[in-house]
């Protein structure tokens, strides 16, 4: 827990959110800012930075967040559609939360490559 960290304070309750999915390691919600019809955050419910921060301890979290992902494709019926996964790290990849996340981008096509 970082208090000063935005998705953790989702994570604790102090800050609200329109969570769609958790478990014991995951929670999901819903960007407060969508760019897509379905726009959802999955993050751990530990703390970590970013996959440049990952250790070997923690690696088993990037399994439960893909695994996440696929319930939560199927509850939003993107499954079929498809979708595409973001992962930001750092300033060049325009990480602005420093709490690791994956976004769920679906329900509209998308343009390939992103600028
Ligand atoms: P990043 O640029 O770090 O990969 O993405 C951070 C994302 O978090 C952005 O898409 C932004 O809209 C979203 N976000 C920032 N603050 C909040 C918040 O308080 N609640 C929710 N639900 N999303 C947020
Ligand atoms: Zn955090």
């Amino acid at each position: 827990m970082d208090e000063n960290c935005i998705f953790c304070r989702i994570v604790e309750g102090g800050l609200p959110a329109d969570r769609v999915y958790e478990n014991q390691h995951v929670l999901a919600f819903r960007d407060i800012h969508p760019v897509a019809p379905v726009h959802i955050l999955v993050i751990p419910r530990q703390h970590l930075i970013g996959p440049s921060f990952l250790d070997e301890d923690a690696a088993f979290l990037m399994a439960e967040m893909f695994l996440a992902v696929k319930e939560i494709a199927l509850k939003e019926g993107i499954d079929g559609t498809g979708y595409r996964l973001v992962m930001n790290q750092g300033v060049d990849g325009g990480q602005e939360i420093h709490h690791m996340h994956l976004h769920i981008l679906g329900g509209r096509r998308l343009r390939w490559p992103p600028g």
